[in-house]
């Protein structure tokens, strides 16, 4: 697959290219423009005079365009699969579920368009009549991280175009051929041109020229804290809004009522999904000491029976890391844990196969709060095991990091239940619940975890602006 732009409703090429990897075995699987700050310029040109017409549409209308892409993604389901596969790496049946999941969000705000209202207020004033209407923001630059190439694509850019706006993409540079086959659907499903348009290439350029660029109103990303800061600071020239997915170090907590069967079934599916590289991925479990000992052997049970290898070769559970950097930094929260005296149960090395590098289902016992995988997000699959006494110090050891993303309890008792959900300083909670996210559900992060909510009727606030009139009569 050989990639342009896509912009203004047209392929173009840049001076370069650049070619994308698959991660299983270092094979080429296509190419794809490198474009920069010129390139992104017209694409925000293009977006800015596409921006009057689309935002005067129905909201039947623009649901209509959604609908249509909807059907033709799932349509497509087999071949997008295997193209998330091919350059992600994620097993296919994941890859499935993932062109799935990319699919609601264009059913979810195909609906939430026609409800979008606006409120009419009692006045203080005889002669007066207050109301508040929404309305599109305006052009959106929307960045996209590697983990999700597709799904990351329609819940950002679904809510923009439900909303109104018209945007500029920049997906990620390691998977941007979904992407470009979605501006494909995109034509097909006859979206106006201009209303979507894509640009790959170099992301500092393009994510400066979003920055700069006055037409661009809202600038919504997922990746990196360290990137999301940047684009806060960057941000603070012309006021732009920002929606903002960063990362998460999502604790698990089982409480010892806990349903076993069932935690262990939600850790194991909260921790190995896409071979732990998500943002939402359990990245530390605190077991109360009751109970400690049987889940550790049952939990470890599960996770030594996960397969590893090429997701296109039918029965992997897990995939390959994206990346040699992500294999070292997986490697290096082990090594430390093991230096310090972690027990190791299952796994505990990777290996590297036709230049993709796979790193084995691993848990980890006897844990302790100073070593670095406690703090540090690992985007791997490695499962540390803490054993703790209390609700009171599982919720402080979970709440003890600058990360609020997603976290996770088990627990039976109502009672206990309720107080650790409303302890927890996260945005995503799943109690008895590994697998929360929905596009009807609002998700994000607290503190450094981010800015705004994605999905649920929040998410198309977020390309909203509330206008307030005040009408004298
Ligand atoms: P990760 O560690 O998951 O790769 P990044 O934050 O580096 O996370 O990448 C997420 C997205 O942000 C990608 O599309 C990447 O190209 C983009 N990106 C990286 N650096 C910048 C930057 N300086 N400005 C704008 N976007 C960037």
């Amino acid at each position: 697959m050989d990639a342009q732009l896509y912009i203004n409703g047209t392929w173009l090429e840049a001076p370069e290219n650049f070619d994308v990897l698959n991660p299983a075995n270092g094979e080429k699987v296509g190419s794809a423009a490198n474009g920069g700050r010129t390139e992104t310029n017209q694409a925000i040109k293009a977006a800015h005079e596409a921006f009057p017409k689309w935002a005067a549409k129905t909201a039947e209308e623009r649901a209509g365009y959604l609908k249509k892409l909807q059907q033709l993604m799932l349509e497509h389901k087999d071949e997008l699969g295997e193209l998330v596969t091919k350059e992600m790496g994620k097993p296919l049946a994941e890859a499935k579920g993932e062109v799935m999941y990319a699919a609601s969000f264009l059913e979810w705000y195909a609906e939430e368009a026609r409800r979008v209202y606006g409120d009419l207020i009692p006045s203080n004033s005889k002669d007066k009549r207050f109301m508040v209407m929404k309305q599109p923001v305006g052009v959106v630059g929307a960045i996209t991280p590697w983990n999700f190439p597709l799904a990351m694509v329609t819940r950002k850019i679904a809510p923009a175009l439900a909303a109104g706006c018209t945007a500029v993409l920049k997906p990620a540079e390691d998977t941007p051929l979904s992407a470009i086959r979605f501006a494909e659907l995109c034509a097909e499903a006859e979206v106006p041109n201009g209303v979507i348009n894509i640009v790959t290439g170099e992301a500092a350029e393009i994510g400066g020229a979003f920055m700069e660029h006055e037409a661009v109103k809202k600038v919504t990303f997922t990746g990196s804290t360290e990137v999301g800061k940047l684009l806060m600071k960057q941000a603070s020239e012309h006021v732009k809004k920002l929606s903002l997915e960063l990362g998460g170090h999502a604790p698990i907590i089982v409480l010892d009522d806990a349903d076993i069967e069932q935690a262990v079934d939600g850790a194991i599916a909260s921790k190995f999904r896409n071979a732990g590289q998500t943002c939402v991925c359990g990245n530390r479990i605190y077991v109360q000491e009751r109970i400690y000992e049987d889940f550790v052997e049952k939990f470890t049970e599960r996770a030594s029976q996960l397969k590893v290898g090429d997701g296109l070769e039918g029965d992997a559970d897990l995939g390959p890391l994206i990346n040699k950097d992500g294999f070292e930094k997986v490697d290096r929260h082990v090594q430390d844990a093991l230096k310090q005296g972690a027990a190791l149960k299952t796994g505990g090395s990777g290996f590297e196969q036709d230049g993709g590098y796979f790193y084995e289902p691993t848990v980890l016992a006897d844990i302790n709060h100073d070593m670095v995988i406690m703090e540090e997000e690992t985007f791997g699959p490695v499962a540390p095991i803490q054993k703790v006494k209390t609700d009171e110090e599982a919720i402080e050891l979970a709440n003890d990091s600058r990360y609020g993303l997603a976290a996770y309890f088990f627990t039976d008792n109502l009672k206990r239940g309720m107080k650790v959900a409303e302890a927890l300083e996260f945005g995503i909670v799943g109690w008895n619940d590994g697998r929360p996210s929905a596009a009807q559900a609002p998700f994000g992060g607290m503190k450094e975890s981010g800015l705004d909510r994605e999905g649920g009727h929040e998410g198309i606030e977020a390309f909203l602006e509330t206008k307030y009139v005040s009408v004298g009569l």
